[in-house]
């Protein structure tokens, strides 16, 4: 248990403690985006309903158009059969037939010329949406791209942290390694802690035993609390080393197994 190692696991300690904060934060970014672009959203699907609505009615006019169409030559059919006709009876039901078909069209054509007026009405409504839709979208942008920004950067960071954790865990020895995973795996944060003046363990201040405070301070082997299973070293705290960009109140919190501050947070 050289000092080096122990300088290592609390790198590592420190590094996992400032990469839980940095996912925190990028995680936060998710319902700042949404709410960026929420007037965008609602907007352009405003659009795409209206939008729709107009096909339909256009799709409405052409079949009315198309229905008075059949029946005008419907009604030349029957005016030709009216100049054919032998009998009174017989012209009377043509004519009958006539008029009804007549007033059918009339209908058809006056709801085709409505829904006409609809759809011109529509057309505006469905430009305008798509006016307001497209600067909804343009005033997201800025917003958009900075929140995106930040979380890059963020993430950039944790890949740099990411590395050099991959680094350190790479020097340690077997056993130290297993013991910093499988508490780090577990979801513990504290995994080194320091043993205090007093002799008693810096995380759970569970009194430490004399021969094995006397062992820890001799930096001998790997020893862990009994009460807490952390492991203990008599080093004092290191300087802490921070990447670049990290929040300046981040200092001196990495060992002491508190909630990580929402420091980078949006
Ligand atoms: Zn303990």
């Amino acid at each position: 248990m050289t000092n080096t190692t122990m300088g290592s696991l609390r790198e590592l300690q420190g590094l996992d403690h400032r990469m839980r904060e940095i996912r925190k934060a990028i995680t936060g970014f998710d319902p700042l985006l949404a709410e960026v672009e929420e007037p965008a959203l609602r907007l352009e699907d405003e659009h795409s309903k209206a939008a729709e609505r107009l096909e339909q009615m256009r799709t409405d006019t052409r079949r009315l158009e198309r229905n008075a169409a059949d029946k005008r030559e419907r009604a030349e059919r029957l005016e030709t059969r009216l100049n054919q006709v032998t009998n009174v009876r017989e012209e009377t039901a043509v004519k009958t037939e006539l008029d009804m078909l007549s007033r059918a069209i009339e209908a058809d054509e006056q709801e085709a010329l409505q829904l006409m007026e609809q759809v011109r009405r529509n057309e505006l409504h469905v430009d305008e949406l798509a006016e307001q839709s497209t600067e909804a979208r343009e005033d997201v942008l800025p917003k958009q791209e900075e929140y995106l920004n930040e979380r890059e950067a963020l993430r950039e960071q944790l890949a740099e942290l990411s590395a050099r954790r991959d680094v350190i865990l790479e020097t340690l020895g077997t056993r130290e390694r297993q013991v910093y995973e499988s508490f780090h795996n577990s979801g513990r944060e504290v995994v080194v802690a320091p043993l205090t003046e007093d002799g008693v363990c810096g995380n759970c201040f569970g009194l430490i035993p004399l021969q094995k405070q006397n062992e820890i301070r001799q930096a001998e082997a790997l020893h862990r609390c009994e009460g807490c299973g952390v492991i203990l070293t008599s080093e004092p705290e290191p300087e802490p080393e921070l990447p670049e960009g990290s929040a300046p109140d981040d200092e001196g919190s990495d060992a002491d197994g508190g909630e990580p501050a929402d420091s980078e947070g949006p």
